[in-house]
Formats: structure tokens, C-alpha cells, sequence
């Protein structure tokens, strides 16, 4: 049976203007594939990479990498999801700003019952995320201290509340007094507003001169560089993201300079490459939900048809935790 399925596509790169919402063909699921009709979508600042064409993509491109929903159809050889399913991704490619599409089922995850559909696509590609960050990507142990930008986002409100079940000292950066406010609430040990204060000199006075363990810094050009000043010798700087605009070359002696500094530039899809280990890493992100270790704050939600205003929303630093659209 032919379906259509409203979607978001961009036909040029561009401002929140090139978002429009067609209707597209839905066929059946080929082999490894299922189709999937969504309850809810999630917003994610790498959607605005990939509207700008910051992050390279061949267009017409549908747009949206996080959704939940219920299964429809499988195709041959999917043995981890049957129709009537309830579930939920993050995944590549992008596409999940719809009403349904057919996917690769590998990074499509049977969602448990106790987790509602908004709420699964409003922490997938978030909790992932702020899972590899903590448990993947530089040891971390109870007692260590990382510094974390953009903490009232849709990352970042998962990251305090994850590092506070874990025992890590997590010092959270954020544009307002209001945001601080909520990073509090949600686990930082400490925020700085580093609109008005200067954030590597707040860290090093935090940390008594010492500095952090670990970095984790998605803001790019505005804090790349005060981001090293507030490391310890041999920490680890974790730049995953650009919500400021891309880092600029920079020189690697200066992680010398700065005492052996480690660097790295990470992105969730490698880590969830592999069908098994995004089992895994979702089962462990379930768990710290289900446990209540980690709530899903989710701030706004926009019908579909008003995508390009909940994408000037996350770009004009008007949102906080998660946003969801609704199909
Ligand atoms: P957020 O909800 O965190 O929104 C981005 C936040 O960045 C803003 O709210 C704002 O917070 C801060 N910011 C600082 N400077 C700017 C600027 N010039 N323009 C806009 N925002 C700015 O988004 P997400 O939770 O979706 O994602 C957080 C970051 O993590 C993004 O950079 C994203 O790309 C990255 N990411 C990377 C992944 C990876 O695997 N590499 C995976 C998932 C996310 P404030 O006002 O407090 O400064």
C-alpha cells in the first residue's frame, strides 16, 4: 500500500527559511530495515549544523536524527524489533523529522515500557552523547571533576544529573543566571554565567589552582581556548560540538605547553556504529531513567509545522533542556 508521510526536507543550505515540510513516499522496509511511524521528534543543535551546511550532506536532505515511535514493518533479516513495537533512535541517516520513514534498523532501539515516546526522543541523542562523554571516552571515576559548557541544554541538563549519580564534580558553564540556576538544580556542583564572568579564572579558582580532570566543550570557537587553561596536566579535552562556530586551526605544541594535554574530537555515531554496543549503551541509558538517576526536562515542543521556529529558538540560546517536535 502507497504512503505518503509529512517531512521536513532542505533543498539549499541556508537560514531556519529553507526548512519545509513535504509529503514523501513511505515504501516497505528492505532488508535490515523497518519502518517506523513516530510519536514525537527530537531537536538537536547538529540538525542546525546539517541546515546551515556546516556539517557536508547531498541535498534534497530530510532532516532530524532522533525520534520515537511504534514499528510498522520489518525487513528481512531484523530480528531485535516485530511490528507493533514501541521504540526508539538516534541514528544517521538523518530523517527522523516526520511523520514516519523507512531507516536501517540496527541503531533502532525497543524503548521499555515505562519510558513514554516524548520523553525517549527527547534524551536518545542526548544521553548517548553525554554516556560516551562519561564512560567512553577518558576514564572518569567517582571524585574526578570535569568542566562542561552549555550546561542547561538539551546535553548538558542530562550530563549534570549523570555526573552527580556517577560522583563526579561536574562545573557547568551557562548564558544566563537562570540557566546556572537550573544546571544547579540539576547536579553541577558549581556554574559559572560565562557571559559575565570569565570562566578558565573561575575554574582555577574552584579547583584551588589545580584544574580539571576532563573538558567537555560543544561551544567551540567562543571557549576552545580558555577550555585548556582550565585542564590539569595530562587532562583531556573533549571537543564535541560548535554551537559558537568551529574551532579554529591551533598549533599542537600548545598542548605541550599547557602540560601534555590530551585532545580529542569525538562524535556519538562512531560509538554506536556497532548494532551490539548501541544495544548496550541504550539499555544503560533506559536504566538511568527508569532508576530516576536521570530526568528528561523537556522545555518546549513545536508542532512539525513549526520547525524553523523551534530551530530559531536553539540558535538564538532561547531554549533550555530538551525540545521535541510533534508530528
Ligand atoms: P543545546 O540545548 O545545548 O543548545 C546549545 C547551547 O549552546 C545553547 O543553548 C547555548 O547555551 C550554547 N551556546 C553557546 N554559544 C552559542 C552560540 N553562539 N549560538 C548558539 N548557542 C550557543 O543543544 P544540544 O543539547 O542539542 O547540543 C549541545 C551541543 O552538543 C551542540 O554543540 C551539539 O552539536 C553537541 N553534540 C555533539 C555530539 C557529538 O557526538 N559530537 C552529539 C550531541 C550533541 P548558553 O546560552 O547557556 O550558552
Amino acid at each position: 500500500m502507497a504512503q505518503t508521510a509529512r517531512t521536513v526536507v532542505i533543498h539549499e543550505f541556508g537560514g531556519p527559511e529553507v526548512l519545509r515540510l513535504e509529503d514523501r513516499p513511505v515504501g516497505e522496509p528492505g532488508p535490515g530495515q523497518v519502518r517506523i511511524r513516530h510519536k514525537a521528534c527530537g531537536l538537536n543543535f547538529i540538525d542546525i549544523y546539517q541546515r546551515s551546511g556546516l556539517y557536508p550532506n547531498e541535498l534534497p536532505l530530510t532532516m532530524g536524527m532522533e525520534a520515537a515511535g511504534e514499528i510498522e514493518a520489518v525487513g528481512e533479516g531484523v530480528d531485535h524489533l516485530k511490528p507493533g513495537d514501541r521504540a526508539a533512535y538516534a541514528a544517521m541517516p538523518p530523517g527522523a523529522y516526520a511523520e514516519a520513514r523507512v531507516m536501517p534498523a540496527a541503531q533502532v532501539c525497543p524503548l521499555p515500557d515505562e519510558i513514554g515516546f516524548d520523553t525517549a526522543a527527547a534524551m536518545m541523542l542526548k544521553g548517548l552523547t553525554v554516556q560516551y562523554l562519561f564512560h567512553r571516552t577518558t576514564p572518569l571515576q567517582r571524585g574526578d571533576s570535569v568542566l562542561f559548557h552549555a550546561a542547561a541544554g538539551g546535553v548538558g541538563l542530562i550530563a549534570c544529573q549523570w555526573a552527580r549519580s556517577e560522583g563526579i564534580t561536574l562545573i557547568g558553564t551557562a548564558g544566563s543566571d537562570e540557566k546556572c540556576k537550573l544546571a544547579l538544580d540539576h547536579g553541577a556542583a558549581h556554574c559559572i554565567n560565562y557571559r559575565t564572568q570569565d570562566f578558565a579564572g573561575e575554574v582555577r579558582r574552584l579547583t584551588g589552582g589545580k584544574g580539571v580532570d576532563a573538558v567537555m566543550d560543544s561551544v567551540g570557537a567562543d571557549t576552545f581556548e580558555g577550555s585548556l587553561d582550565c585542564l590539569k596536566p595530562l587532562g583531556m579535552m573533549i571537543s564535541f560540538g560548535n554551537a559558537s562556530g568551529p574551532v579554529p586551526p591551533f598549533s599542537l605544541a600548545v598542548l605541550a605547553q599547557k602540560g601534555s594535554l590530551r585532545i580529542t574530537r569525538p562524535t556519538l555515531f562512531t560509538h554506536i556504529a556497532d548494532h551490539a554496543v548501541c544495544m548496550e549503551m541504550a539499555a544503560r541509558l533506559f536504566d538511568k531513567v527508569r532508576s530516576g538517576d536521570v530526568k528528561i526536562r523537556i522545555d518546549q515542543r513545536f508542532a512539525l509545522d513549526r520547525v524553523a521556529d523551534a530551530h530559531r529558538a536553539l540558535e538564538a540560546r532561547k531554549t533550555t533542556g530538551s525540545t521535541i517536535l510533534e508530528p
